[in-house]
């Protein structure tokens, strides 16, 4: 089944950053795809910037290289990559620098879509902004993309979003989660806002809890030290998981109208209780021969979680009652996320106690290979009387949807939302420091009694702790497969 592909209107695209690993491993092979599918017209301009001093020839067989190392043999066309090559320049310019911006605003052409992707340090947002503006590079109606992390705390979040709003309105702004633009996410919506099914079950009085759960086999590897200021509540809970919660737990917008999904997204936010004592289990992965946590990170006495799981409650009317459960980390037994979302049991029973009743759980796998599923009960086939077994009603995308769908990667999806001016899969300021405003005392919390994180073996499930939160509560988590 081939896709249906709108191509989106002519544009300059400038990339700070363009020689990092973001650009080479995602946004260059992403725009290659985009291109090799006829969604970028003829007649668009792709700007690499950064430091290093290189002429366009030498930064195009830069790109070329990357492509090659990130896309597979079978993406690659050779006469599709030269075109692509031939929209491609470069300068070199320092984000806090005087030279190159003035070589960047002659390239910029009038009436195409001026975009500014800020694949660089948020250190540096500020002074590109100030510099894209206050030369004139950016008019208007640019828009102007930016990377996580934003920010670390609070009052760090403010000030990024407040230098940006020196330079930029609010609908210029494209803050990245790219767990927005999966495919998966997109159609938790689908499955939510198109169907009549689920809706009327969607809350406290059917939904028993809810389990978000992304596990990652690497550790820190080489980004120990980066990852060591940061953790798993600052790298994962605070932008991705507080995502895919809201859009769990928000009200049906009026329309998919960005500020509609937004105000909607922002009420879960606000409406999350302050996290109870004893809801939260940290942990870091303790093993042998170098894999190891203090090790990777290069401190000993380190206090960082690689893992989290914790207990939310979203006091609403919709949701008072039902936990929504969190956990990720890192050096876990396998590479899986997914959303399950666990009903009640029927009321009442006519099958008798010799049948043994299982939840239904419509569970929405987000990577490796998205789709959902949902478990219902049958009667098993054959003549044994009245026996009931519970199946999967299985959907994976791939199969569902033609074994050939190429899905397209996360940044593809949000890089082409860019261009046609799409806010809604990128989150605007207010939600993001609201999501700031309930992890900080969180974190305050735990720096405040010096707690120190569970160990977990590699390759394990997590820390006891993490099975004890759920058994607690008569619960048990699903199995990372
Ligand atoms: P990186 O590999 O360190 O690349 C940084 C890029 O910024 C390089 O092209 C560098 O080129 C350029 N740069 C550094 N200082 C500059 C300056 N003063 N003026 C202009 N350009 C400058 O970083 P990255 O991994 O690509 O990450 C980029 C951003 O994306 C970061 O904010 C990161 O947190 C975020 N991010 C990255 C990933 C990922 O998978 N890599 C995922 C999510 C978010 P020169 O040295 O030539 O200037």
């Amino acid at each position: 089944m081939v896709a249906r592909v709108i191509p989106v209107e002519r544009f300059d695209l400038v990339i700070f950053g363009a020689t990092g690993d973001l650009a080479r491993r995602k946004i260059l092979p992403g725009l290659y795809r985009r291109w090799k599918e006829g969604q970028i017209p003829e007649g668009a301009a792709i700007v690499g910037a950064a430091r290093s001093e290189m002429t366009a020839e030498a930064f195009r067989a830069s790109v070329a290289t990357a492509l090659d190392e990130f896309l597979s043999p079978r993406d690659i066309d050779a006469d599709k990559l030269a075109d692509f090559l031939a929209m491609v320049d470069y300068v070199a310019i320092d984000a806090r620098g005087e030279g190159g911006w003035q070589a960047l605003g002659e390239k910029m052409r009038e009436g195409v879509v001026r975009a500014f992707y800020l694949s660089v340090a948020p250190a540096l947002f500020g002074d590109i902004a100030q510099r894209l503006h206050e030369r004139g590079i950016a008019d208007r109606a640019a828009r102007i993309v930016v990377e996580k992390p934003f920010g670390t705390d609070l009052a760090s979040a403010r000030a990024l979003n407040a230098a940006l709003a020196d330079h930029f309105h609010e609908d210029q702004i494209y803050r990245i989660d790219h767990y927005l633009g999966k495919e998966t996410v997109q159609n938790l919506m689908a499955v939510r806002f198109a169907n009549i099914l689920f809706e009327p079950l969607w809350n406290a009085q059917f939904v028993d809890h809810v389990q978000i759960t992304v596990a990652e086999t690497v550790g820190v590897g080489g980004r120990g030290e980066y990852y060591d200021h940061s953790g798993a509540m600052r790298d994962m809970v605070q932008n991705h998981m507080m995502q895919l919660l809201c859009l769990i737990a928000m009200e049906p917008p009026h329309s998919f109208e960005p500020d509609a999904m937004r105000d909607e997204k922002l009420k879960v936010i606000r409406a999350l209780d302050p996290l109870r004592p004893g809801e939260l289990v940290r942990g870091q992965y303790r093993g042998r021969d170098g894999d190891d946590y203090l090790v990777q990170s290069g401190n000993p006495d380190s206090r960082t979680e690689s893992f989290i799981a914790m207990k939310l409650h979203v006091s609403n009317w919709r949701w008072k009652g039902t936990p929504f459960y969190l956990r990720t980390g890192k050096r876990l037994k396998s590479r899986a996320s997914e959303i399950a979302i666990t009903f009640k049991e029927p009321p009442h029973s006519i099958f008798g106690e010799s049948n043994q009743w299982r939840e239904n759980v419509l569970a929405i796998r987000l990577q490796p290979d998205e789709g959902m599923d949902l478990r219902v009960m049958i009667k098993e086939p054959g003549p044994g009387g009245m026996r009931l077994k519970d199946v999967a009603l299985d959907m994976s995308f791939a199969e569902a949807l033609g074994n050939d769908l190429d899905i397209p990667d996360a940044y593809e999806r949000l890089i082409m939302d860019v261009i046609r001016g799409n806010q809604t899969l990128f989150m605007r300021g207010d939600e993001v420091e609201a999501a700031w405003a309930w992890v900080d005392p969180v974190i305050a919390a735990w720096e405040a009694r010096d707690d120190r994180p569970e160990p977990y073996e590699p390759g394990s499930t997590g820390p006891e702790g993490a099975l004890m939160l759920l058994h607690r509560d008569g619960r048990r988590w699903r199995e990372i497969r």
